[in-house]
């Protein structure tokens, strides 16, 4: 029996995905190997990479000005690679913060020798909220501006892109593929694969062309951009199996209409569940309207010491995962594109059930 999974990552794929992935795992397109065991330098597995690039330029409406490069290291390693791509050390930069994923992006862009201004910083509300469209702007003489468009761990999520000054780079790690995104309006786009994309290890960099080519020297082959987007992302061995999940990922957001209907699909869990939680006495929701993410509902039980109790009746219910991210405690539910609008309805009835219990 599959369970309703609300991690926040390695997270939740679609089902459909697994089967295909297990139906042809021993025998990848007539080769008698898995898709694991091929080489990389041949044509099957450079057409399955090839056309995985094609279907997120396609699904994501990614212009031709673009270069698609996929790096391991996750996008843990983008937050190095980003500075030593775009920088000189001492350089200036800027970063919105509203959370801890910012946080950690500041201290890494520090670590490689740059100069970071947080030209916003949410902390007064506890990083509950999302500064206003027009509220920033890089810092004057930035190399960019990062930001973080939905933190994994706060819930919160920008509903638009800022207009900036300088190249936009963002950590779309834990909302890409979730709505439609105009890609134009970014420099650098980053996302670890672990939440929307597939297995965890690899990250997805689009980047706009005019700023390849300005990587430190020091920057090791496999983070630098303009040589990894120059081999194909095939400079070392890549991450074969990864790239072959994205594409069939792919193939199902296709499936099921796209980016329009994906982001419908997302808004109504997102709402079935907020309206919900506004509902309720006997739960709330820390991030109000406006800044509420699509994708990680954070919420809280009125009584703290029912949760432990609640985590493992959800658990004994089907529901997993859903203790909140151990810096902040409460509950967090994971969302992403592969739970179904069923999986979140039975959360909603689960706690209902245990309130009408406990309450
Ligand atoms: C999960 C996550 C990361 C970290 O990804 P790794 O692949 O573990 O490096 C970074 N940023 C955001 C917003 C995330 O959600």
């Amino acid at each position: 029996m599959r369970v309703y999974n609300f991690s926040s990552g390695p997270a939740m794929m679609p089902v459909e995905v697994l089967e295909q992935a297990a139906a042809e795992l021993t025998d990848w397109r007539g080769s008698g190997m898995s898709v694991m065991e091929v080489s990389h330098r041949g044509h099957d597995f450079v057409e399955c990479e090839r056309e995985a690039e094609e279907k997120l330029r396609r699904v994501l409406g990614i212009p031709d000005d673009y270069a698609i490069v996929f790096c391991q290291g996750g996008a843990t390693g983008q937050f190095h690679a980003v500075p030593m791509n775009l920088t000189r050390p001492g350089d200036l930069t800027s970063l919105v913060n509203t959370g801890q994923w910012s946080a950690k992006a500041l201290r890494h862009a520090e670590q490689a020798g740059v100069r970071v201004e947080v030209v916003v910083d949410e902390k007064e509300s506890g990083y509950t909220t999302i500064p206003a469209p027009g509220s920033f702007d890089a810092a004057r003489g930035s190399a960019y501006l990062h930001y973080t468009p939905n933190e994994t761990i706060g819930g919160v999520e920008f509903d638009y892109v800022p207009e900036c000054g300088a190249p936009l780079v963002a950590d779309l790690s834990s909302t890409i593929l979730s709505r439609p995104l105009d890609v134009s309006r970014f420099g650098v786009i980053y996302a670890g694969t672990q939440k929307n994309m597939g297995p965890a290890g690899m990250a997805v960099v689009i980047v706009r062309r005019d700023l390849l080519g300005r990587a430190r020297p020091e920057t090791p082959d496999i983070l630098d951009w303009t040589r990894m987007a120059e081999q194909d992302s095939m400079l070392n061995t890549p991450p074969t199996f990864s790239i072959y999940l994205l594409g069939l990922i792919l193939d199902w957001v296709e499936r099921l209409g796209g980016l329009t209907a994906m982001g419908e699909r997302n808004r109504t869990k997102a709402e079935t569940l907020y309206t919900y939680l506004d509902s309720s006495d006997f739960y709330s929701a820390p991030v109000g309207p406006g800044a509420r993410s699509w994708m990680n509902v954070v919420f809280l039980l009125a009584d703290r010491s029912l949760d432990k109790t609640f985590v493992a009746e959800a658990t004994d219910a089907g529901l997993t995962n859903l203790a909140g991210h151990r810096s902040v405690g409460g509950m967090r539910a994971s969302i992403y594109n592969a739970m179904p609008l069923d999986g979140v309805q039975a959360l909603v009835d689960f706690m209902s059930e245990f309130e009408r219990r406990h309450g």
